[in-house]
């Protein structure tokens, strides 16, 4: 069972508007057990519309229309529906006489262009749009030899959303074999894409039957096995199995195996270890922080901490030696080792950690810093009742949001990697 989803309006051929609704739409068809081959966006054309429905019909059994369903000119998904499959299309008496009533309920006249979106396809039946004026169609039919269901829904996400789930789920429900869908999510930090595919490849290739997909970007890569069977505990096994074997070849570099994000794993993991942490950050500007504030409950084992960008607050927020800053300079080792360590002393913090580096473009970096290269990141850890705070070099690339971002990720996935050790 194959659908193609496709999105009518010109506008979403432009850079303005994107088409949301088949998002939306694959979503409530993979919990069905159908899943999206083909997606198509065609603009406010009577002949490219008929062609990307033929060519839809002809490959896919369930075939989804958003937009062009109103009463413009413009709006044509009706017509080219029934050119595609060979239907005429007639006026509705009952949905015209509903029509009328709506405008002369406001006091107004319905204007004549209105009246075709009372025209349904021969054989359809009509879903009611309880958010709107143009009602939606449902097609069960045989083309060929096949089967082919051809759903026409209108464009607003408004009505779009509540008609499929009140008219198109459960006709979509009884008319399908039932499938259950099962999902694992698991997630990495700061690994290439190639590594992560050339070592788990191997093995999710071997289950021909879970539909795995990598996800990479902002630092992270996101493996995400999707099963559909016939009982939902069949699933379940199928991609738990997959997933069981996946952590064993990947081991530690999984910090997530049912989705949850990188800062709610460390918060996680602090409060397991009843340890509080705070931040001084310079380069991040507080990225860090609002990364973790961003997880409901995180003030129970996030203190808070300090953005510290000028040379002057690094010593007054975190006690960062002026002597310090003026030898080695602001980005340096040294001065990330006194920022984790100050922070920590001056919150009382179990965990302390510092951030400093150079996030470009420009420079503004002055003494011992003038020579040193943009994406230079230094992240210092420090735990209380241990010795000197570890620091790890970075060398980012990228421009300015990125640097800052992976700077982010670096210090949570620093930090959760000393936690593990600390278990
Ligand atoms: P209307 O009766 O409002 O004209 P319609 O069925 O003709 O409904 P369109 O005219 O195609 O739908 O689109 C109406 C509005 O719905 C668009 O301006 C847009 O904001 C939104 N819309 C249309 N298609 C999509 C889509 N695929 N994803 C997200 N939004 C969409
Ligand atoms: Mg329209």
């Amino acid at each position: 069972m194959i659908a193609e989803i496709i999105a009518a309006g010109s506008e979403m051929l432009t850079p303005f508007r994107q088409d949301t609704n088949s998002l939306y739409l694959t979503e409530r068809l993979n919990e069905l057990g159908v899943s999206v081959a083909f997606k198509t966006i065609v603009g406010d054309n009577i002949e490219h519309l008929t062609s990307a429905a033929k060519i839809a019909i002809s490959r896919a059994d369930v075939v989804i229309f958003s937009g062009g369903l109103g009463p413009t000119e413009d709006d044509l998904t009706r017509e080219a529906v029934g050119a595609a499959l060979g239907l005429g299309l007639r006026r509705d008496t009952e949905i015209l006489t509903r029509m009328y009533k709506r405008f002369a309920s406001r006091r107004m006249a319905m204007p004549q262009n209105n009246a075709k979106q009372a025209d349904v396809l021969d054989g359809a039946e009509v879903l009611e749009n309880a958010n709107g004026s143009a009602p939606g169609q449902y097609i069960d039919t045989v083309v060929g030899r096949h089967r082919k269901i051809v759903i026409l829904l209108p464009g607003p996400p408004k009505e779009l959303k509540p008609m499929y789930e009140a008219e198109c789920r459960p006709r979509l429900a009884a008319t399908l074999p039932e499938r259950h869908m099962a999902k694992r999510i698991l997630r990495m930090a700061l690994i290439p894409e190639s590594q992560v595919d050339a070592r788990t490849a191997p093995i999710y290739k071997l289950y021909t039957d879970v539909e795995t997909t990598i996800l990479a970007g902002s630092g992270e890569i996101q493996l995400h096995f999707v099963c559909a069977k016939a009982s939902a505990s069949e699933a379940q096994s199928r991609v738990d199995e997959l997933a069981g074997k996946i952590e064993a070849e990947m081991g530690e570099a999984i910090f997530s195996s049912h989705g949850e994000s990188l800062e709610e794993v460390v918060l996680l993991m602090l409060g397991l270890r009843h340890m509080t942490l705070a931040a001084a950050e310079s380069c991040t500007g507080g990225l860090l922080a609002e990364r973790l504030t961003a997880v409901p409950g995180s003030s129970r084992y996030f203190l808070g901490g300090a953005v510290v960008y000028a040379d002057q607050l690094k010593t007054t927020f975190a006690e960062v030696p002026e002597e310090l800053i003026r030898t080695e300079g602001p980005v340096s080792e040294a001065v990330a080792r006194a920022m984790a360590e100050g922070i920590r002393r001056r919150t009382g913090a179990a965990v302390g950690v510092g951030i400093t580096g150079i996030a470009g473009p420009g420079g503004g970096a002055s003494g011992p810093d003038v020579e040193k290269p943009i994406g230079l990141v230094y992240v210092a850890i420090s735990f209380a009742a241990e010795g000197t705070a570890k620091v790890t070099e970075l060398n980012l690339t990228g421009d300015r949001e990125r640097i800052r971002l992976w700077a982010s990720q670096n210090a949570l996935e620093l930090l959760r990697r000393s936690l593990l050790e600390r278990a």
